[in-house]
């Protein structure tokens, strides 16, 4: 028996390279072996591939989860030696080169002659893991599909509740951390408030809307800085989203935050509805057991020190790249994840010699603000504004899987960006409202009288 008391199989099979995981690392080493004919092995536990930069597209009702998850086995279907199992790798020997992995409630054991782990990260509470059950996270697209039910659902009731207080917290919406996701969040909802929800119900207006950013550095997007930085706080400002700056969110409940500036001490209390947490990233679970059986060591949020040719500890057969290592504190971004499964892929191939260290090619950087407004940095141009916005839908098309996406994603946003459209804000599928409420039933003695959760999208 496993670990999980799951039933456990025989070593069964045995292949040259096994790749965990299925984003932006593990497909584009998975498309360089199997260009080259390399057999692999690819398992993920998700069916998709997720292009995560648009997921706050799919969030605010632009665009639908299919065409930012295509399946990765269509994605690899081409390709003869390519073998793709959803599964989910819980286990590493690298004495025996084996991983362990759990498909369908069986436990499966494969050999490997090189493996490359691409398990990414998700959303980092920095000890308050109790956080995430107080706040939208961003990440995957149940967090999307559930944040805008969310929004749909504070929108609805709020036209509806005669009680003004409860409007208000209805309409007023907490993101923090004012990296790339907090500022497209932002800048998103204050405009479906304005173009969308405006228009479509009749009293709320923009300005019942309140979207509060807090960031705990002193600058919005901070590793641009300088002008870039400066822009975006302006156009947010402008668009009616209140910038905090130098606050930490250091308590969170069912009916608000608690913000505090250290440098002044001063600390305040926001009530809202919907608090979206978007501070930071912690490596996946793979990281902590790959760490653990190679003697890797670990940084903040649990992310791997690797080799600077993306080696795991002792272990010179295994690599691990993208959002789950660290390495020259480069930013853990897709291109860092791209570059990097190209890399090993090249190593494993032979094309490189193994032990080649990795040199990052910066192709620039971009975050979009909100519509017709995004900032670019390609080496020392920088470019603010409509231009740099059209180059951020530009490069996101060119790197979305699939053409018939491509077209989609296009039709979506010129009816949301052009027009008013929200195409995917599903009233259809929304749940019926809840039936009213029983008799209230008296707390059981000794057992405190709880005030509802906040309620679930
Ligand atoms: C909302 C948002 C917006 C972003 N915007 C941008 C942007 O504009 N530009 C940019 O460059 N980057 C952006 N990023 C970052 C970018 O998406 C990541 O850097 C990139 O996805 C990292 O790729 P990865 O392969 O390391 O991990 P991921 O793409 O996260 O993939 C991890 C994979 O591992 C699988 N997995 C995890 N654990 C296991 C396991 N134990 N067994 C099997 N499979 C497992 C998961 O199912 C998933 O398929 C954004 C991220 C988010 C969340």
């Amino acid at each position: 028996m496993g670990a999980t008391g799951k039933e456990e199989a025989d070593i069964v099979d045995r292949t040259e390279v096994v790749i965990v995981g299925s984003g932006f690392g593990a497909l584009a080493a998975a498309k360089k072996l199997a260009k080259a004919g390399k057999p692999f092995v690819l398992i993920s536990e998700t069916t998709e591939h997720l292009f995560q930069p648009l997921l706050y597209q799919v969030a605010t009702g632009v665009i639908s989860p299919g065409e930012i998850a295509p399946s990765v086995r269509a994605i690899l279907a081409k390709y003869p030696h390519a073998d793709v199992r959803l599964g989910r790798v819980v286990d590493v020997d690298p004495d025996a080169s084996t991983v362990v992995y759990e498909a369908g409630g069986i436990r499966h054991t494969l050999g490997y002659d090189h493996l490359v782990a691409a398990t990414g990260a998700r959303q980092a509470y920095f000890g308050r893991d109790e956080f995430a059950d107080l706040t939208y996270a961003l990440k995957t697209v149940d967090d999307a599909e559930r944040l805008r039910r969310q929004i749909v659902r504070c929108f609805e009731e709020a036209h509806t509740t005669s009680d003004p207080e409860h409007r208000k917290n209805l309409l007023s919406f907490i993101v923090v951390g004012a990296g790339p996701t907090g500022v497209e969040l932002a800048g998103q909802i204050k405009e479906l408030a304005q173009r969308y929800f405006a228009d479509a119900i009749h009293n709320i207006t923009a300005d019942d809307v309140t979207v509060t950013l807090v960031e705990g550095a002193d600058k919005v997007l901070p590793p641009f800085g300088g002008k870039l930085s400066e822009y975006s706080k302006e156009s947010l400002e402008k668009a009616g989203v209140e910038v905090v700056l130098n606050t930490l969110v250091t308590d969170i409940d069912e009916h608000g935050a608690t913000l505090s500036t250290p440098t002044t001490e001063e600390s305040r209390r926001l009530t809202a509805e919907t608090i979206i947490w978007s501070a930071g990233i912690q490596a996946n679970d793979f990281a902590a057991i790959l760490a653990e059986r190679t003697g890797c060591e670990t940084v903040r949020g649990g992310r791997l020190l690797v080799d600077e040719d993306f080696t795991v500890g002792r272990a010179d057969n295994i690599y691990a790249i993208g959002d789950m290592v660290t390495l020259d504190n480069l930013p853990a971004q897709s291109p860092f994840a791209m570059q990097g499964g190209r890399h090993v892929a090249k190593m494993i191939l032979g094309k490189t010699p193994a032990g080649t260290p990795f040199r990052y090619k910066d192709k620039g950087s971009m975050a979009i603000i909100n519509r017709f407004r995004a900032i670019t940095r390609v080496g020392k141009i920088e470019l603010t504004g409509f231009i740099a916005w059209v180059l951020w839908l530009a490069v996101h098309l060119v790197y979305l899987v699939g053409f018939r996406n491509r077209y989609i994603a296009v039709m979506s946003w010129c009816g949301s960006f052009l027009g008013h459209r929200r195409p995917h804000f599903y009233y259809a599928q929304e749940p019926t409202p809840a039936a009213a409420p029983e008799q209230p039933v008296a707390p059981a003695e000794g057992e405190p009288d709880k005030e509802p959760a906040r309620a679930s999208a």
